[in-house]
Formats: C-alpha cells, sequence, structure tokens
C-alpha cells in the first residue's frame, strides 16, 4: 500500500515529507499507456504533487503544471491533501534512449515553464481566488524544477529527490517516490549543512525502496540521524472524480442543438476523461432522456 507522510525536525525550521508511490505510478502509466521514459516523467510529477500537497489543508487541492516544448509537449497532476492524486502527459508515446543507464527525462520534457496552482476549499461550496506561482524549469528531470520553484518562488530552500525504477514486465513499476525537505526560516546552518551532506551521501531512492523500505526510512535519507516528528501519515491512491453523471450532467450543459447533432449524427456520445483516461458511452436511449430535460 502507497503511503505518505510529513513530519518536522529541528525545532520546526525543517519540513520534510516522503512517499513511496509505486502501485499508484502503475495505476497511472497503465491507464494512459505511457512509454518509459513517459512513464518515469509522469511518476515524478505525481510524486513531486502529492508532496507539495501534503501541507494543503482538508479540502484543498494543488495542481502542477508543466508546459514544454520537448515531445512529452506537457504534464499535468492533480493532487489533495488526502494522498489522492491523478494526472496525465500530453503525448503518452514521448521516449528518448536512456542517458547513461538513467531515463532521458529532461530530453523528453524539453524547456518550458512549471506552474502551481493551489485551491482552497474546493468542493465544499466556498471559492477563493488560486493562488498560483511559477518558475522556469531549470532541468526538466522535476525533482529539481520543483526545488527551484519553491526556492524562486515561495523563498523556501528546498531538496527534492524523486525516482520511478520501471521493468520490461507487469508490474512496470518496480518502485516510485520521493522525499521534499523545506528549510524554513530560522534553521541554523549546522542542520542545512547536515541534511546537504546526508541527502549527498545517501543511496539510490528507488533501490532503497524496492528493498522495502518505510516511508520513514526514506526521511532517514535526508535527515539521516537528526530527529524528527510525524504530524501525519495517509495512504496514497490514484484517484479520479470523473464519472458518468458528470458527463451527464456536462452534455446537459451543452446547447440543445448541439446534443440533437450528437444524437443525429453520433447515434451516441462518447467521452473520455483526460486525467484517467476512463471513457464513458451514452447510446441513444441517454441522449433522448437528457433532450427531455430541455425546455
Ligand atoms: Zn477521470
Amino acid at each position: 500500500m502507497d503511503r505518505i507522510i510529513r513530519g518536522t525536525a529541528a525545532d520546526g525550521t525543517v519540513r520534510v515529507m516522503s512517499a513511496i508511490t509505486t502501485e499508484t505510478v502503475e495505476e497511472a502509466i497503465r491507464r494512459h499507456a505511457t512509454a518509459p521514459t513517459a512513464s518515469a516523467a509522469l511518476g515524478r510529477t505525481l510524486t513531486g504533487a502529492l508532496l507539495l500537497a501534503s501541507t494543503l489543508k482538508d479540502f484543498d487541492r494543488l495542481t502542477l503544471v508543466i508546459e514544454s516544448d520537448g515531445p512529452i509537449g506537457g504534464i499535468v497532476a492533480e493532487a489533495d491533501s488526502q494522498g489522492n492524486v491523478r494526472g496525465y502527459v500530453k503525448n503518452p508515446l514521448a521516449d528518448l534512449p536512456t542517458k547513461n543507464g538513467k531515463f532521458d527525462v529532461g530530453g523528453v520534457v524539453g524547456k518550458g515553464m512549471l506552474y502551481v496552482i493551489r485551491e482552497e476549499g474546493f468542493d465544499v461550496g466556498f471559492y477563493r481566488e488560486p493562488y498560483r506561482g511559477s518558475s522556469p524549469l531549470i532541468s526538466g528531470e522535476i525533482a529539481e524544477d520543483i526545488a527551484y520553484y519553491l526556492a524562486t518562488s515561495e523563498q523556501i530552500p528546498s531538496a527534492v529527490i524523486l525516482g520511478v525504477l520501471l521493468q520490461n514486465k507487469e508490474p512496470f513499476v518496480k518502485a516510485a517516490g520521493g522525499v521534499m525537505v523545506q528549510i524554513m526560516p530560522g534553521a541554523d546552518e549546522k542542520t542545512i549543512e547536515t541534511i546537504e551532506e546526508t541527502i549527498k551521501k545517501a543511496p539510490q531512492l528507488t533501490n532503497v525502496i524496492n528493498e522495502g523500505a518505510s516511508v520513514e526510512d526514506l526521511i532517514r535519507l535526508a535527515l539521516g540521524n537528526l530527529e524528527f516528528e510525524i504530524l501525519q501519515e495517509r495512504p496514497v491512491k490514484f484517484a479520479c472524480n470523473c464519472s458518468l453523471e458528470r458527463v451527464i450532467s456536462m452534455i446537459s450543459a451543452m446547447e440543445k442543438s448541439e446534443v440533437e447533432a450528437m444524437l443525429k449524427e453520433d447515434k451516441g456520445a462518447k467521452v473520455t476523461c483526460g486525467f484517467c483516461n476512463e471513457t464513458y458511452e451514452l447510446n441513444e436511449e441517454d441522449l433522448m432522456k437528457i433532450l427531455s430535460n430541455y425546455k
């Protein structure tokens, strides 16, 4: 079972979060049938969004958007504080040869921008203007780009490690996960130095997950022997809020002439959710039922 935890260290001057997302990333790449490099890019982005969303309040959600000029075209991941995440890449077939034995995620992503959108009180009926931040991509490798975003757009010096380990048979994802450390105002130099040194010497994240590490063990990869306190632990899963009901209400909101055209020309409607690739099919009877509600 995938998990995410969030905690603090050094009297609250260090925030730390870690996640194991192996099954979540498997579900995402299976749904979108992504090529290996696109799978690694999507898996890293989903995990990054989950880590960023872990500090949100209960009904808030966060969307991480990458718009870029590489073969992948762009990536979107949306996560909430409950550990739910969904997302997609614009071109699932984007793939490149490995570079020094690693996925060339920077190559498929290319140059572009990273956007973070935070929405408050989503789904509980009040609306506030979403918070939006952005920064240019510095490598397209996702983890570095998120760390750069946090440092420049939110003034939070951070370290971000994200990893996806794939294999050529099912399950395609052997291990996936991430660790994020955020340095808050008042952190002392010695603590920062210790964290930097620990991360430099840390073994490969996905190997550690593959060997059965827990989310707490992942925090040790960044904090070493520094004491930390866990504030929250949650299960993580790929989850989409699309449904047949939502598709019906979406079609019901269209112009009557458009629905009539669907009925006449297509004898039904086929709607695919971009986030999870689920397809909903409506037959003639369904469309006639929708039409009967028009004045
Ligand atoms: Zn969906």
